[in-house]
């Protein structure tokens, strides 16, 4: 019998028994580093915990839950209570576990070996890792130096590639742009296939491409529990789009894939929007109080709609600055090592007091 393990000096080292797909050989797996810190800023998570009420009323209704039972495999009530939100019908509201999941399943649906996948980098790089796992092809544009979107690369890439799936992220991770009403239309208008805008951290920005949703357009957008809705341990999003799109993910998606915790967990939230609202108002001050704080050291800052903001440092190396910061206890993400974003650094808007150590800090690094 063959083992999948080799003995050594007491480690049993994993031998790959059984090969992996050629396609999945050379890819790496996603990560978020993590490490012990006083001050956690480096993973766009809400900095305060959902209202207390809100913790009450899931308890109650958690133990009236037949758990012996499968869930509503269909999560009517969840879809119903996110389309009241929107003021859509429930047959445009697909939920999954975290809008990550709503990716894949568009990916599973919409993509696929011999199909190709557009993004514009640097952006969110799930859209192109899922892309890639379904076996699709992945066509990354450029962005200008700036980050905003190229339309003449646009252009170019949707012309050449012809992509089933188009990305578009507003406001972007990493950059924190967001993406204005136009170009959002010029990419509608020019792509061949469907248009997904990740609107993870939409709450914050200006404007929401969920006012272009239609019928008649090949548009969905996606969104999340876990940033303003502050449930990221609850593993909730969902994507807002034509109801044929829908349906189609709803053949594709595992059957009861939203546990009877979670569905209850949503359905719930949205009781509190008055709460979301108020805290996404303190973190977009708390972002322009950090954005201020920044542009008045030695960084170039990037505009940010969202809740985190990425800067530069113009005369310190990114990864030195980031190792002053966990220096100090202070963790943010070093995106100064990955393609088009040399010695940039993303800080999540935290509490007002978490901020205020930060901008000490990094005076203190940068003075
Ligand atoms: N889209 C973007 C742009 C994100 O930044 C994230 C979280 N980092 C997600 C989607 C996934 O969020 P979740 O799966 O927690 O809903």
């Amino acid at each position: 019998m063959r083992s999948g393990s080799a003995e050594r000096g007491g480690y049993r080292d994993p031998v790959p028994a059984v090969p992996v797909r050629d396609d999945l050989r050379a890819l790496e797996g996603y990560h978020s580093p993590q490490v012990e810190v006083r001050v956690r800023l480096n993973t766009n998570e809400s900095p305060t915990a959902p209202p207390a009420a809100w913790r009450d009323a899931l308890a109650a209704e958690l133990s009236r839950v037949e758990w012996h039972r499968y869930p509503d495999r269909s999560a009517t009530e969840l879809r119903r209570s996110i389309a009241d939100v929107h003021g859509v019908d429930p047959g445009q509201v697909f939920a999954a576990n975290g809008s990550n999941e709503v990716l894949q399943t568009l990916l599973l649906t919409y993509a696929g070996p011999g199909r190709r996948v557009a993004t514009f980098e640097p952006t969110y790089q799930l859209h192109g890792h899922i892309a890639r796992l379904t076996g699709a092809a992945v066509v990354e544009g450029e962005r200008h130096p700036d980050f905003t979107l190229d339309l003449t690369e646009v252009d170019r890439v949707l012309g050449e590639a012809a992509p089933s799936v188009t990305f578009l992220c507003s406001p972007n991770n990493p950059t924190g742009r967001e993406e204005p009403r136009a170009n959002v239309e010029a990419v509608l208008a020019r792509a061949p296939g469907l248009v997904v805008v990740d609107e993870a951290y939409g709450q914050f920005a200006s404007w929401s491409a969920l006012e272009l949703v239609d019928e008649d357009r090949p548009l969905v957008v996606t969104r999340t529990f876990s940033k303003t809705w502050s449930m990221a341990a609850a593993r909730l999003g969902y994507l807002v789009g034509p109801s044929w799109l829908v349906a189609e993910l709803d053949k594709v998606v595992l059957p009861y894939h939203l546990d009877a915790a979670k569905q209850i967990a949503g359905r719930l939230a949205v009781r509190y929007a008055g709460d979301m609202e108020r805290r996404v108002r303190q973190i977009v001050d708390q972002r322009e109080r950090i954005s201020a704080g920044l542009a008045a050291l030695d960084t170039e800052v990037f505009p940010s709609g969202a809740n985190f903001v990425l800067f530069r440092p113009r005369h310190r190396r990114g990864r030195e600055v980031w190792q002053g910061l966990l220096d100090r206890s202070i963790l943010v993400r070093d995106c100064s090592g990955w393609p088009r974003l040399a010695d940039c650094l993303r800080v999540t808007v935290g509490t007002p007091d978490e901020n205020g150590e930060f901008l000490t800090a990094m005076q203190e690094i940068l003075g």
